[in-house]
């Protein structure tokens, strides 16, 4: 495949853009080759810069859930351009999808619209803080929550109480109050609360892990988070931006049969526009400001466009909720497949699933812990990833990010697919002789 219109909009971008993206996974560092620029895409299909055609599997990270350019997410776009983009002023497009949300997803009784996931799960963490007086935020190991200071660690030296940044720029003072925790790590857990439980303000988490490559929560560890956090005064927070309205309407709430306190949302709440919000219990949302004294602000926050592509998408999952069960069908079939095109070429790999999110990590497994999804075999992802890039199938540039299937991945995708994998998986193993 010739990718030279990408390889010189890469070398003009390194010029003006740092690592010549806009986001650092775009760069296509961990599959070591310079990353493809797209130009267009069509339901399951991405075209690139040079024409050649893909079937995606990054799907944005997420928010195409209907597929790429669909028509029932842009309906009626012309109309709001018409009408006027920003006003400063509020709008009955905010109501609309605010109350949508809070239809399919009861927990979050008052929404606050802002622009990314990762506003949202910096003024949940403010909001906590400020709703409980308290200062301490409890994270896990491999979730990753955007790129807000306060999230930005991991766990130290093996001690509670020291982390350490995973960015430079982060004073000591922004990261000391964030504890860190082992992801599906009760004993880890009942020992952060024994120690400090009456500090911690919220508990944040991803409830089905989608930052480490597709990780599930044990039965157990919610069940912990559920009874300590409410032992001890901790509000629990749902970072819902990859699984809220993927896993089903209610996303892993529903799922899993919980109520967290607080729920962070962004990527399909926005169609594919930038978009986040966080809600939850109306004693809480009323701190936020003007309501309360908890501050937060945005130019361009609820901003029409953003609303009205995310109305038109939860409203057409509200209406079609079979969506979720073909989106299931479909990574089931793509699942059994991997397995078999790994074992047949004699390959080890532990496919992770859950709804239409997976991640085939490079390992026995299981993997069920942050340690687990780190004795991945990165080489040969990178060796996967290049072969299935050359068959026309286009996966998340790294092993631990998942792959998200959407409406209109079909059957024969998903066959052409599990070929490509068949061919993918021998080179990976030529590659370990
Ligand atoms: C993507 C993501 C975020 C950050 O959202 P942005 O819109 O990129 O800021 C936060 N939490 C989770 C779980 C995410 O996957």
């Amino acid at each position: 495949m010739n990718r030279n219109r990408s390889a010189a909009l890469y070398e003009a971008s390194r010029e003006v853009l740092p690592g010549g993206v806009n986001s650092p996974v775009r760069a296509f560092g961990s599959v070591g080759m310079p990353p493809i620029f797209a130009a267009r895409a069509k339901g399951s299909r991405i075209v690139d810069a040079d024409g050649n055609e893909y079937l995606d599997y990054i799907s944005s990270w997420g928010p195409m859930i209907l597929g790429h350019a669909s028509s029932i997410v842009h309906q009626g776009v012309e109309e709001v351009f018409d009408a006027g983009i920003s006003y400063g002023l509020p709008t009955g497009k905010e109501l609309d999808l605010a109350r949508l949300i809070r239809e399919l997803y009861p927990a979050a009784e008052m929404i606050r619209m802002v622009n990314s996931g990762t506003e949202a799960t910096m003024s949940a963490i403010r909001l906590a803080r400020g709703f409980t007086g308290r200062d301490k935020i409890l994270k896990f190991e491999g979730c990753y929550h955007g790129h807000y200071d306060g999230l930005l660690v991991k766990s130290g030296s093996g001690t509670l109480t020291f982390n350490t940044p995973t960015s430079k720029g982060l004073p000591k003072a922004m990261i000391q109050d964030t504890l860190v925790a082992q992801y599906n790590g009760v004993h880890e857990l009942k020992d952060v609360f024994a120690n400090m439980g009456d500090q911690i303000a919220a508990v944040i988490l991803e409830p089905v892990a989608g930052n480490m490559g597709v990780v599930a929560p044990t039965k157990e560890f919610l069940q912990e988070l559920e009874r300590l956090t409410k032992e001890n005064g901790a509000l629990l927070i749902f970072d819902e931006v990859i699984t809220g309205f993927r896993l089903g309407l209610e996303g892993a709430a529903g799922l899993f049969g919980m109520k967290p306190d607080l729920v962070c949302f962004g990527k399909i709440i926005g169609g594919g526009l930038p978009v986040g919000a966080y809600g939850g219990r109306r004693e809480i949302m009323e701190h936020v400001s003007p309501l309360g004294g908890v501050y937060q602000a945005g130019t361009l926050s609820g901003n029409p466009l953003a609303m009205h592509l995310g109305w038109n998408l939860l409203n057409h999952l509200k209406a079609d909720p079979g969506i979720y069960d073909r989106m299931e069908d479909m990574a089931k079939l793509l699942e059994a497949g991997l397995i078999d095109a790994a074992t047949k070429a004699g390959v080890e790999i532990t496919v992770n699933r859950i709804g239409g999110m997976l991640s085939p990590f490079m390992t026995v497994g299981p993997v069920t812990t942050f340690s687990q999804v780190m004795t991945s075999d990165t080489q040969q992802y990178e060796v996967f990833f290049k072969a299935m890039l050359e068959e026309g199938i286009l996966l998340p540039p790294s092993q631990y990010e998942g792959w998200f299937l959407s409406a209109s991945h079909s059957r024969e995708d998903v066959q052409r697919t599990i070929q490509a994998a068949q061919i993918a998986f021998q080179q990976v193993k030529e590659m370990a002789k």
